[in-house]
């Protein structure tokens, strides 16, 4: 049997807190419980928000949490060829267009009709302004030097497709179950930002398929993109991995921990008296 590899993926724009904890600590178990690996991979895609400082950080609290990850660590901004190699896969599947269209732009397209549908991160969907664009219009923009996202055509990939798409669930317990792919929920999605060659999306599923990655154990704010990833990953040729989506640790109002709602970060816990024992405890992992 293929040996089981587990990743942790964290971005390094800010301080780890609780859930990440729990995150890395359920994967790095699971792969010792099957006498799998760990990889970590920095998702640092995010050139602007992520930094050097934070990833060493990083690496530096989940060595005191007693994890330990198979060597290199890998980091996505080492590879931008590869996802502008897949890219370019779904470019020559007619699959991608170039969108223009700024944020304000498409909240104004998108305000000023009655109803619209939203994405399961809450975003509109998108319009499809340029989508209708001609093909000299869309050159003439390019060649002016006009940034452009890369946005999935969604129902021209769904058509290519053609078949269902599900995935295999196992979330905690060891039991799967199949569930039924929903891509259609995203929308003409973003794949390709304007200031990176790539998307979370897109870099993920590259990377899990390119590392071999057998075990995808993630928080379940990521079950619905899970959708998409199996989309994407039928459209390049690439298998699927098996999913687990962990619930949550959540702060004391029932709120998902972050950053930006000022959740204790494991160093701040850590300078207040907390050892890696006290963490475990508070995921409820002792
Ligand atoms: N980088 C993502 C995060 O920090 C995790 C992505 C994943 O596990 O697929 O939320």
């Amino acid at each position: 049997m293929m040996q089981s590899l587990f990743r942790f993926a964290p971005s390094p724009n800010g301080l780890l807190h609780l859930g990440h904890a729990y995150s890395a600590i359920l994967n790095f178990e699971a792969a010792q419980r099957c006498g799998g690996e760990f990889l970590l991979r920095i998702e640092d895609i995010d050139i602007e928000r992520c930094s050097l400082a934070f990833e060493a950080m990083l690496l530096e609290q989940l060595a005191w949490l007693g994890l330990a990850w198979r060597q290199p660590v890998r980091r996505q901004s080492e590879h931008f060829g590869d996802y502008v190699l897949a890219m370019e896969r779904l470019q020559q599947q007619g699959l991608v267009y170039p969108c223009f269209c700024t944020r304000a732009e498409i909240a104004r397209k998108v305000n000023s009709r009655r109803k619209g549908l939203y994405d399961p991160d809450g975003a509109p969907h998108y319009p499809g302004t340029c989508k209708h664009l001609s093909t000299a219009e869309r050159d003439r923009r390019l060649a002016s030097g006009a940034y452009a996202a890369q946005r999935l055509d969604m129902a021209e990939a769904l058509a290519q497709c053609g078949t269902l798409l599900a995935w295999r669930e196992y979330g905690l317990g060891e039991e799967g179950r199949d569930v039924r792919a929903e891509p259609m929920l995203w929308g003409d999605v973003v794949i390709a930002r304007k200031d990176v060659p790539t998307s979370y999306h897109l870099a993920v599923v590259v990377d899990d398929a390119l590392q071999g990655v057998t075990d995808v154990m993630r928080g379940q704010d990521l079950f619905a993109a899970t959708s998409l990833h199996r989309l994407l990953q039928h459209l390049l040729g690439l298998e699927a991995p098996r999913y687990r989506h962990h619930p949550l640790i959540l702060d004391a109002t029932g709120r998902k921990l972050g950053k930006s709602r000022g959740s204790a970060s494991l160093a701040q816990l850590r300078a207040e008296g907390a050892n890696p024992r006290d963490i475990r405890t508070m995921v409820g992992l002792a």
